[in-house]
Protein backbone atom coordinates (compact mmCIF):
# COMPACT_ATOMS: atom_id res chain seq x y z
CA UNK A 1 0.00 0.00 0.00
CA UNK A 2 1.01 3.62 -0.20
CA UNK A 3 3.11 3.11 -3.64
CA UNK A 4 2.55 4.07 -6.80
CA UNK A 5 4.52 3.65 -10.19
CA UNK A 6 6.46 7.12 -11.39
CA UNK A 7 4.13 6.40 -14.20
CA UNK A 8 1.08 6.70 -12.41
CA UNK A 9 1.97 9.62 -10.29
CA UNK A 10 2.46 11.52 -13.53
CA UNK A 11 -0.83 10.82 -14.39
CA UNK A 12 -2.29 11.60 -11.16
CA UNK A 13 0.01 15.02 -11.22
CA UNK A 14 -1.15 15.37 -14.82
CA UNK A 15 2.87 15.81 -16.21
CA UNK A 16 4.46 13.92 -18.36
CA UNK A 17 6.49 10.72 -17.36
CA UNK A 18 9.66 12.26 -18.70
CA UNK A 19 8.74 15.74 -16.85
CA UNK A 20 8.47 13.67 -13.73
CA UNK A 21 11.93 11.15 -14.33
CA UNK A 22 13.30 14.65 -14.89
CA UNK A 23 12.03 16.24 -11.30
CA UNK A 24 13.47 13.14 -9.41
CA UNK A 25 16.54 13.31 -10.74
CA UNK A 26 16.89 16.90 -9.42
CA UNK A 27 16.26 15.03 -6.26
CA UNK A 28 18.48 12.59 -6.99
CA UNK A 29 16.19 9.95 -7.58
CA UNK A 30 17.24 7.55 -10.54
CA UNK A 31 14.10 6.04 -12.04
CA UNK A 32 12.60 4.23 -14.80
CA UNK A 33 9.19 4.71 -15.80
CA UNK A 34 7.26 1.53 -14.21
CA UNK A 35 9.93 1.83 -10.85
CA UNK A 36 7.64 1.87 -7.40
CA UNK A 37 7.98 5.15 -5.68
CA UNK A 38 8.02 5.11 -2.11
CA UNK A 39 6.30 7.17 0.17
CA UNK A 40 8.47 9.89 0.84
CA UNK A 41 9.91 10.32 -2.79
CA UNK A 42 5.75 11.07 -3.66
CA UNK A 43 5.84 13.57 -0.90
CA UNK A 44 9.12 15.16 -2.32
CA UNK A 45 7.17 15.55 -5.74
CA UNK A 46 4.00 17.03 -4.79
CA UNK A 47 5.42 19.25 -2.30
CA UNK A 48 7.59 20.86 -5.09
CA UNK A 49 4.34 21.31 -7.28
CA UNK A 50 2.36 22.02 -4.07
CA UNK A 51 0.15 19.56 -3.89
CA UNK A 52 -0.56 17.61 -0.65
CA UNK A 53 -1.34 14.07 -0.60
CA UNK A 54 -4.14 11.74 0.42
CA UNK A 55 -3.41 8.27 0.86
CA UNK A 56 -6.62 6.41 -0.85
CA UNK A 57 -7.87 3.48 0.53
CA UNK A 58 -6.45 0.40 -1.02
CA UNK A 59 -8.69 -2.22 -2.50
CA UNK A 60 -6.63 -5.14 -3.44
CA UNK A 61 -8.33 -7.30 -5.84
CA UNK A 62 -5.70 -9.86 -4.85
CA UNK A 63 -7.13 -10.16 -1.22
CA UNK A 64 -9.60 -12.32 -1.29
CA UNK A 65 -10.06 -13.36 2.41
CA UNK A 66 -11.97 -9.79 2.13
CA UNK A 67 -14.74 -11.22 0.53
CA UNK A 68 -14.52 -14.88 2.65
CA UNK A 69 -17.51 -15.17 4.82
CA UNK A 70 -16.79 -15.02 8.90
CA UNK A 71 -17.32 -18.70 10.06
CA UNK A 72 -19.50 -19.00 12.44
CA UNK A 73 -18.16 -21.62 15.65
CA UNK A 74 -21.36 -23.46 15.55
CA UNK A 75 -21.29 -24.06 12.72
CA UNK A 76 -17.85 -25.66 12.21
CA UNK A 77 -17.90 -29.39 11.66
CA UNK A 78 -15.15 -32.36 11.63
CA UNK A 79 -13.55 -32.60 8.01
CA UNK A 80 -10.99 -35.35 6.44
CA UNK A 81 -7.10 -34.51 7.19
CA UNK A 82 -5.57 -33.50 3.84
CA UNK A 83 -1.77 -35.40 3.12
CA UNK A 84 1.08 -35.11 1.60
CA UNK A 85 3.61 -37.46 0.79
CA UNK A 86 7.36 -36.45 1.16
CA UNK A 87 10.66 -38.11 0.90
CA UNK A 88 13.50 -38.72 -0.83
CA UNK A 89 13.78 -39.67 -4.42
CA UNK A 90 13.17 -43.16 -5.17
CA UNK A 91 12.12 -44.06 -1.58
CA UNK A 92 8.64 -44.78 -2.64
CA UNK A 93 6.10 -41.90 -2.59
CA UNK A 94 4.41 -42.70 -5.88
CA UNK A 95 4.69 -46.36 -4.96
CA UNK A 96 2.97 -45.76 -1.42
CA UNK A 97 0.46 -43.05 -3.36
CA UNK A 98 -0.83 -45.89 -5.49
CA UNK A 99 -0.53 -48.68 -2.93
CA UNK A 100 -3.03 -46.65 -1.24
CA UNK A 101 -5.15 -45.77 -3.96
CA UNK A 102 -5.44 -49.51 -4.87
CA UNK A 103 -6.05 -50.83 -1.36
CA UNK A 104 -8.60 -48.82 -1.02
CA UNK A 105 -10.64 -47.19 -3.47
CA UNK A 106 -13.23 -49.42 -3.81
CA UNK A 107 -15.28 -47.79 -6.17
CA UNK A 108 -14.12 -48.86 -9.57
CA UNK A 109 -17.87 -48.46 -11.30
CA UNK A 110 -17.18 -45.11 -13.36
CA UNK A 111 -13.45 -46.70 -14.56
CA UNK A 112 -11.95 -45.00 -10.89
CA UNK A 113 -8.73 -46.07 -10.59
CA UNK A 114 -7.45 -45.25 -14.25
CA UNK A 115 -8.78 -41.74 -13.45
CA UNK A 116 -6.51 -38.82 -12.32
CA UNK A 117 -7.23 -35.62 -11.00
CA UNK A 118 -4.29 -34.93 -8.73
CA UNK A 119 -5.65 -35.72 -5.29
CA UNK A 120 -7.77 -38.46 -3.88
CA UNK A 121 -9.96 -39.70 -0.66
CA UNK A 122 -9.83 -42.93 0.85
CA UNK A 123 -11.91 -44.36 3.60
CA UNK A 124 -10.86 -46.26 7.05
CA UNK A 125 -12.92 -46.95 9.18
CA UNK A 126 -15.92 -44.77 8.04
CA UNK A 127 -13.79 -41.71 8.28
CA UNK A 128 -12.06 -40.35 4.78
CA UNK A 129 -8.55 -39.55 4.16
CA UNK A 130 -7.75 -36.79 1.61
CA UNK A 131 -4.47 -37.40 0.18
CA UNK A 132 -2.72 -34.66 -2.38
CA UNK A 133 -1.09 -36.68 -4.75
CA UNK A 134 1.31 -34.18 -5.66
CA UNK A 135 4.63 -36.18 -4.43
CA UNK A 136 7.71 -34.01 -4.48
CA UNK A 137 8.43 -30.75 -2.92
CA UNK A 138 8.04 -28.54 -5.76
CA UNK A 139 4.13 -28.22 -5.10
CA UNK A 140 4.31 -28.23 -1.64
CA UNK A 141 6.91 -25.21 -1.82
CA UNK A 142 5.09 -23.75 -4.20
CA UNK A 143 1.69 -23.44 -2.25
CA UNK A 144 3.74 -22.10 0.78
CA UNK A 145 5.39 -19.68 -1.68
CA UNK A 146 1.82 -18.46 -2.84
CA UNK A 147 0.33 -18.60 1.30
CA UNK A 148 -1.49 -21.64 0.66
CA UNK A 149 -1.41 -24.09 3.42
CA UNK A 150 -3.52 -27.22 2.31
CA UNK A 151 -1.50 -29.98 3.96
CA UNK A 152 -2.91 -30.92 7.44
CA UNK A 153 -0.05 -34.14 7.61
CA UNK A 154 2.81 -34.91 5.77
CA UNK A 155 3.80 -38.44 5.42
CA UNK A 156 7.83 -38.84 5.16
CA UNK A 157 8.50 -41.34 3.56
CA UNK A 158 11.83 -43.26 4.28
CA UNK A 159 13.54 -46.18 2.61
CA UNK A 160 14.40 -48.67 5.40
CA UNK A 161 17.65 -49.72 2.96
CA UNK A 162 18.94 -46.72 2.18
CA UNK A 163 18.22 -43.75 5.42
CA UNK A 164 18.16 -40.98 5.75
CA UNK A 165 19.33 -38.58 2.76
CA UNK A 166 19.51 -35.10 1.80
CA UNK A 167 15.76 -34.84 0.17
CA UNK A 168 14.51 -36.54 3.23
CA UNK A 169 15.90 -33.77 5.36
CA UNK A 170 14.90 -31.07 3.39
CA UNK A 171 11.30 -32.43 3.32
CA UNK A 172 11.23 -32.17 7.27
CA UNK A 173 12.35 -29.12 7.70
CA UNK A 174 9.63 -27.87 4.92
CA UNK A 175 7.03 -29.52 7.06
CA UNK A 176 8.52 -28.33 10.26
CA UNK A 177 8.78 -24.60 9.24
CA UNK A 178 4.62 -24.84 8.03
CA UNK A 179 4.11 -26.23 11.34
CA UNK A 180 2.47 -29.51 9.74
CA UNK A 181 2.63 -32.93 11.97
CA UNK A 182 4.48 -35.54 10.70
CA UNK A 183 3.86 -39.43 10.43
CA UNK A 184 7.47 -41.36 9.12
CA UNK A 185 6.63 -44.23 7.01
CA UNK A 186 9.78 -46.81 7.13
CA UNK A 187 9.41 -47.96 3.78
CA UNK A 188 10.32 -50.72 1.68
CA UNK A 189 10.75 -53.13 4.82
CA UNK A 190 9.97 -56.38 2.84
CA UNK A 191 13.97 -55.78 1.62
CA UNK A 192 16.64 -57.99 2.70
CA UNK A 193 18.83 -54.93 3.63
CA UNK A 194 16.53 -53.22 5.49
CA UNK A 195 16.99 -51.48 9.03
CA UNK A 196 14.12 -49.56 9.96
CA UNK A 197 16.05 -48.78 13.33
CA UNK A 198 18.79 -47.12 11.58
CA UNK A 199 16.17 -44.95 10.31
CA UNK A 200 14.98 -44.11 14.09
CA UNK A 201 18.36 -43.52 14.74
CA UNK A 202 19.20 -41.28 12.18
CA UNK A 203 15.99 -39.41 12.26
CA UNK A 204 16.41 -38.45 16.11
CA UNK A 205 18.92 -36.12 15.06
CA UNK A 206 16.52 -33.89 13.43
CA UNK A 207 13.77 -34.24 16.50
CA UNK A 208 11.90 -37.14 15.13
CA UNK A 209 11.87 -39.56 17.85
CA UNK A 210 9.50 -42.69 18.05
CA UNK A 211 6.89 -42.88 21.02
CA UNK A 212 9.11 -46.21 21.73
CA UNK A 213 12.03 -43.69 23.11
CA UNK A 214 10.26 -41.40 24.68
CA UNK A 215 9.31 -38.92 22.03
CA UNK A 216 6.00 -38.40 19.93
CA UNK A 217 6.85 -39.18 16.28
CA UNK A 218 4.58 -41.46 15.16
CA UNK A 219 6.70 -44.67 12.95
CA UNK A 220 5.28 -46.58 10.64
CA UNK A 221 7.10 -50.10 8.83
CA UNK A 222 5.26 -50.05 5.62
CA UNK A 223 6.17 -52.33 1.99
CA UNK A 224 4.66 -49.90 -0.05
CA UNK A 225 5.11 -52.25 -2.96
CA UNK A 226 3.18 -55.53 -0.77
CA UNK A 227 0.71 -53.34 0.40
CA UNK A 228 1.98 -53.71 4.09
CA UNK A 229 1.15 -51.58 6.47
CA UNK A 230 -1.18 -49.43 4.93
CA UNK A 231 -4.30 -49.80 7.25
CA UNK A 232 -2.09 -49.12 10.31
CA UNK A 233 -0.85 -45.94 8.12
CA UNK A 234 -3.84 -44.75 7.50
CA UNK A 235 -4.97 -45.32 11.27
CA UNK A 236 -1.82 -43.23 12.66
CA UNK A 237 -3.31 -40.69 10.30
CA UNK A 238 -6.88 -40.33 11.54
CA UNK A 239 -5.50 -40.17 15.28
CA UNK A 240 -3.19 -37.55 13.98
CA UNK A 241 -6.22 -35.97 12.59
CA UNK A 242 -8.76 -36.35 16.07
CA UNK A 243 -5.98 -34.76 18.01
CA UNK A 244 -5.52 -31.54 15.81
CA UNK A 245 -8.66 -31.20 15.49
CA UNK A 246 -9.99 -30.25 11.46
CA UNK A 247 -12.75 -28.30 11.52
CA UNK A 248 -14.54 -26.58 8.62
CA UNK A 249 -17.69 -24.74 7.98
CA UNK A 250 -19.70 -26.39 4.88
CA UNK A 251 -22.47 -24.40 4.70
CA UNK A 252 -20.49 -20.94 3.34
CA UNK A 253 -19.85 -20.22 -0.35
CA UNK A 254 -16.81 -22.58 -0.96
CA UNK A 255 -13.01 -21.84 -1.14
CA UNK A 256 -9.76 -23.44 -1.29
CA UNK A 257 -6.84 -24.21 -3.16
CA UNK A 258 -5.48 -25.61 -6.94
CA UNK A 259 -4.22 -28.57 -6.72
CA UNK A 260 -2.94 -29.03 -10.00
CA UNK A 261 -4.02 -27.12 -13.60
CA UNK A 262 -4.42 -27.93 -17.59
CA UNK A 263 -5.67 -27.13 -20.88
CA UNK A 264 -7.53 -29.69 -22.24
CA UNK A 265 -7.83 -29.79 -26.03
CA UNK A 266 -11.76 -30.79 -25.44
CA UNK A 267 -12.90 -29.17 -22.09
CA UNK A 268 -10.82 -26.18 -22.23
CA UNK A 269 -8.88 -24.86 -18.94
CA UNK A 270 -9.26 -27.94 -16.34
CA UNK A 271 -8.65 -27.38 -12.45
CA UNK A 272 -8.47 -30.12 -9.44
CA UNK A 273 -9.23 -27.81 -6.64
CA UNK A 274 -9.18 -28.94 -3.16
CA UNK A 275 -12.23 -27.39 -0.95
CA UNK A 276 -11.27 -26.55 1.88
CA UNK A 277 -14.44 -24.47 3.86
CA UNK A 278 -17.57 -24.41 2.36
CA UNK A 279 -20.13 -26.13 0.00
CA UNK A 280 -19.30 -26.11 -3.78
CA UNK A 281 -21.72 -26.45 -6.05
CA UNK A 282 -22.25 -26.48 -10.04
CA UNK A 283 -23.17 -23.61 -11.51
CA UNK A 284 -21.08 -21.50 -9.06
CA UNK A 285 -19.10 -18.22 -10.20
CA UNK A 286 -15.98 -18.80 -8.91
CA UNK A 287 -12.55 -16.54 -9.48
CA UNK A 288 -9.68 -18.97 -9.27
CA UNK A 289 -6.47 -17.07 -9.07
CA UNK A 290 -6.50 -15.09 -11.74
CA UNK A 291 -9.14 -16.05 -13.56
CA UNK A 292 -12.56 -16.44 -13.22
CA UNK A 293 -15.59 -18.50 -14.62
CA UNK A 294 -19.01 -20.32 -13.55
CA UNK A 295 -18.40 -23.57 -12.51
CA UNK A 296 -19.97 -25.79 -15.76
CA UNK A 297 -19.48 -29.37 -14.43
CA UNK A 298 -17.54 -31.38 -11.59
CA UNK A 299 -16.26 -34.61 -11.25
CA UNK A 300 -14.70 -36.14 -8.41
CA UNK A 301 -11.39 -38.76 -7.98
CA UNK A 302 -13.29 -41.77 -9.45
CA UNK A 303 -14.22 -39.91 -12.22
CA UNK A 304 -18.05 -39.60 -11.29
CA UNK A 305 -20.00 -36.14 -11.64
CA UNK A 306 -20.96 -34.66 -8.49
CA UNK A 307 -23.13 -31.63 -8.05
CA UNK A 308 -21.76 -30.65 -4.84
CA UNK A 309 -18.46 -31.13 -2.89
CA UNK A 310 -17.83 -30.07 0.64
CA UNK A 311 -14.78 -29.45 3.16
CA UNK A 312 -11.35 -31.73 2.29
CA UNK A 313 -12.57 -32.93 -0.93
CA UNK A 314 -11.07 -32.87 -4.43
CA UNK A 315 -13.05 -32.32 -8.10
CA UNK A 316 -11.85 -31.26 -10.93
CA UNK A 317 -13.80 -28.38 -12.67
CA UNK A 318 -14.35 -27.08 -15.99
CA UNK A 319 -15.60 -23.31 -17.17
CA UNK A 320 -12.90 -21.05 -16.02
CA UNK A 321 -11.44 -18.40 -18.76
CA UNK A 322 -7.84 -19.58 -18.17
CA UNK A 323 -5.64 -22.18 -16.65
CA UNK A 324 -4.66 -21.10 -13.10
CA UNK A 325 -1.52 -22.36 -11.12
CA UNK A 326 -1.22 -24.76 -8.74
CA UNK A 327 -1.35 -23.23 -5.00
CA UNK A 328 -3.94 -20.48 -6.33
CA UNK A 329 -6.83 -19.90 -4.09
CA UNK A 330 -10.59 -19.96 -5.16
CA UNK A 331 -13.25 -18.24 -3.67
CA UNK A 332 -17.22 -18.89 -4.94
CA UNK A 333 -19.15 -15.39 -5.04
CA UNK A 334 -22.72 -15.12 -4.50
CA UNK A 335 -22.83 -13.04 -7.90
CA UNK A 336 -21.49 -13.23 -11.30
CA UNK A 337 -21.07 -9.85 -12.08
CA UNK A 338 -19.10 -9.50 -9.30
CA UNK A 339 -16.96 -12.75 -9.78
CA UNK A 340 -16.05 -11.67 -12.68
CA UNK A 341 -14.90 -7.54 -12.14
CA UNK A 342 -12.76 -9.56 -9.47
CA UNK A 343 -11.19 -12.01 -11.73
CA UNK A 344 -10.58 -9.18 -14.53
CA UNK A 345 -8.78 -7.02 -11.53
CA UNK A 346 -6.28 -9.74 -10.27
CA UNK A 347 -5.65 -10.80 -13.65
CA UNK A 348 -5.09 -6.67 -14.57
CA UNK A 349 -2.59 -6.90 -11.31
CA UNK A 350 -0.84 -9.49 -11.67
CA UNK A 351 0.12 -8.55 -15.21
CA UNK A 352 1.13 -5.16 -14.45
CA UNK A 353 3.53 -6.41 -11.80
CA UNK A 354 4.60 -8.96 -14.05
CA UNK A 355 5.72 -6.14 -15.90
CA UNK A 356 7.51 -4.24 -13.15
CA UNK A 357 9.16 -7.42 -12.73
CA UNK A 358 9.95 -7.70 -16.23
CA UNK A 359 11.78 -4.06 -16.68
CA UNK A 360 13.32 -4.31 -13.15
CA UNK A 361 14.95 -7.98 -14.55
CA UNK A 362 16.05 -6.18 -17.97
CA UNK A 363 17.95 -3.09 -15.64
CA UNK A 364 19.61 -5.44 -13.98
CA UNK A 365 20.48 -7.00 -17.14
CA UNK A 366 21.97 -3.69 -17.60
CA UNK A 367 23.95 -2.85 -14.70
CA UNK A 368 25.23 -6.77 -14.72
CA UNK A 369 26.74 -6.06 -17.86
CA UNK A 370 28.56 -2.70 -17.13
P1 LIG B 1 9.63 -42.01 -5.46
O1 LIG B 1 10.72 -41.41 -6.28
O2 LIG B 1 9.80 -41.68 -4.01
O3 LIG B 1 8.25 -41.69 -5.96
O4 LIG B 1 9.83 -43.59 -5.52
P2 LIG B 1 9.01 -44.66 -6.35
O5 LIG B 1 7.68 -44.92 -5.77
O6 LIG B 1 9.09 -44.34 -7.79
O7 LIG B 1 9.87 -45.98 -6.05
C1 LIG B 1 11.24 -46.09 -6.43
C2 LIG B 1 11.60 -47.56 -6.60
O8 LIG B 1 11.48 -48.24 -5.36
C3 LIG B 1 10.67 -48.29 -7.56
O9 LIG B 1 11.44 -49.19 -8.33
C4 LIG B 1 9.74 -49.06 -6.64
O10 LIG B 1 9.24 -50.22 -7.21
C5 LIG B 1 10.63 -49.36 -5.45
N1 LIG B 1 9.85 -49.48 -4.21
C6 LIG B 1 8.97 -48.61 -3.72
N2 LIG B 1 8.44 -49.06 -2.57
C7 LIG B 1 9.02 -50.26 -2.32
C8 LIG B 1 8.89 -51.25 -1.28
O11 LIG B 1 8.11 -51.12 -0.34
N3 LIG B 1 9.69 -52.33 -1.39
C9 LIG B 1 10.54 -52.53 -2.43
N4 LIG B 1 11.26 -53.64 -2.43
N5 LIG B 1 10.68 -51.64 -3.41
C10 LIG B 1 9.93 -50.52 -3.38
MG1 LIG C 1 7.70 -40.45 -7.60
Amino acid sequence: AGSLTVEELAGKLNKTTSELIKKLMGLGVMATKNEDLDKTSIELIADDYGVTVEEEEVVDPLDIERYEEEDDPAKLEERAPVVTIMGHVDHGKTTLLDGIRKTKVTDTEAGGITQHIGAYQVEEGGKKVTFLDTPGHAAFTTMRARGAQATDITILVVAADDGVMPQTVEALNHAKAAEVPIIVAVNKTDKENANPDRVMQELTQYELVPEAWGGDTIFVNVSAVKGEGIDELLEMILLVAEVEELKANPAKRALGTVVEAELDKGRGPVATLLVQGGTMNVGDPIVVGHTYGRIRAMMNDVGRRVKTAGPSTPVEITGLNGVPQAGDQFLVFADEKKAKQIGEGRAVRAKEAQRRQTSRVSLDDLYNQI
